[in-house]
């Protein structure tokens, strides 16, 4: 059989634990047999991270801007017990939180859809994707605890000294207080990966603030997104055939919950670390979601969104049969080879892309599945398979 041929490599960022085991499954059963791979290796399992002092995630961020497409493996976030179940010089950060700071990113999360693992919300027919502003407002703010009496104030001090004051409140017994920031280039940043997204995907976009309450800090997200809509992809979304729509943030809730899905939401901070839990939750499980780093400049980071399935890892390890499942690691891989190929210009590759997704849809949807799909499903009898057998059915489809 021919193999696919790729022309630019992949930003390969290897990781931990049952995922990596996955990944060397998913290569060496689904890509390698079909694909001509080329991929630039970054090994970012913890060992590694920890023995070049990170560098090496900072260069696989690098490079993933010099070839502008990732596929990530999930990664330790190191914290106290690591450090000593690996030895670590020092407890690294996390990997994402590093590649995002390099690639001034907008995460995009989306639940993989199939009969049998239904939507809690029955009108949800189609994935909603959120994307999440990952930068600033009560995830940097400032915070007093006031103990008495007082005058609480905000003060902006300019470069040359003058100085701009809001009165917060006159208290007259104890409180608290809050102080939130966020930059305008941030939210263009969001605002570019969301518009840029929604034309790649082709589906509508959605945003929503509370901005009748806010009227300067929401309100400025709101204005944002308007002028860089209306400046740079008006023309673009009419063309593609897709909407901005702009809402404020109890009704974008409300309606969400009355539609059939297929859009993307994109939620402040606070609302999409909200929202993305409870998406993905009435969708079925973490495990069947992707998650997309998408930069303003157009490179893309793709991951599954669970995380390194430690548990079922020291099973591995002692010896016992897994059924974790690939599905959405795969997807990750599909994700990422079928950019490459819209932009290389390879349709096999991205031919290669879809028959792949359809093949672990149908391996679900004929009843196929790993343990954490087989408790919920709503298919009368599922097979449960290990991690390895799951994967061979899907190359079984793959094949056929
Ligand atoms: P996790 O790896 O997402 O797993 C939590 C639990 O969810 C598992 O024990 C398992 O439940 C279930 N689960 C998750 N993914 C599954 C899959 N693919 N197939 C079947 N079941 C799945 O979260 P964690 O155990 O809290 O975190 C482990 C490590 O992952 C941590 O070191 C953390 O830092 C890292 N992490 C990395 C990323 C990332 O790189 N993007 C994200 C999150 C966490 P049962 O045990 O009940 O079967
Ligand atoms: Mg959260």
């Amino acid at each position: 059989m021919n193999k696919i041929k790729m022309t630019t490599p992949l930003v390969e960022m290897d990781g931990d634990e049952m995922t990596r085991i996955l990944w060397k499954m998913i290569k060496d059963e689904l890509l390698l047999p079909f694909i001509d791979l080329k991929t630039e290796y970054y090994d970012l399992g913890l060992e590694e991270r920890n023995r070049t002092d990170d560098q090496v995630t900072i260069d696989s961020a690098n490079a993933t801007k010099k070839y502008g497409v990732a596929v990530k493996c999930a990664t330790i976030t190191p914290n106290a017990a690591r450090v000593s179940e690996y030895n670590l010089k020092e407890m690294w950060k996390s990997p994402n939180g590093t590649i995002r700071a390099i690639l001034d990113g907008t995460v995009f999360r989306a639940p993989i859809v199939v009969k049998g693992i239904e939507p809690n919300v029955k009108s949800w027919a189609k994935p909603i994707t959120i994307a999440r502003h990952a930068y600033g407002d009560v995830y940097k703010a400032s915070e007093i605890k006031v103990s008495g009496p007082g005058k609480a104030e905000l003060v902006f001090t300019a470069e040359d000294g003058t100085q701009t004051r809001e009165l917060i409140h006159e208290f007259t017994g104890a409180g608290v207080l809050q102080g939130q920031h966020n930059r305008n280039d941030s939210i263009e940043s969001f605002a570019h990966s969301c518009f840029k997204y929604a034309l790649d995907t082709k589906q509508d976009l959605w945003f929503a603030t509370k901005d009748t309450i806010s009227k300067k800090y929401d309100h400025t997200f709101k204005d944002i997104f308007q002028e860089i809509f209306d400046r740079d992809y008006k023309d673009a979304f009419d063309a593609a055939g897709i909407t901005y729509f702009y809402t404020l943030i109890d009704d974008a809730v409300a309606r969400v919950m009355k539609s059939e899905g297929g859009f993307i939401w994109a939620c402040k901070n606070y609302d999409g670390d909200v929202m993305s839990d409870m998406i993905s939750s009435a969708f079925g499980s973490l495990a069947m979601m992707t998650s997309v780093l998408v930069s303003p400049e157009g490179y893309y980071e793709y991951e599954a969104a669970h995380g390194t399935v430690q548990r079922h890892y020291y099973k591995h390890l002692a010896g016992e049969e897994t059924s974790t499942n690939s599905v959405a690691t795969i997807f990750a891989w599909s994700g990422a080879l079928r950019k490459r190929g819209e932009l290389d210009g390879l349709a096999e590759l991205v031919d290669f892309a879809d028959r792949l997704e359809q093949a672990c849809v149908r391996t679900i949807e004929e009843g196929e599945m790993t343990k954490d799909l087989a408790l919920i499903t709503s298919i009368q009898n599922p097979t449960v398979l290990s991690s390895e057998g799951f994967i061979r059915a899907i190359r079984k489809r793959l094949e056929a």
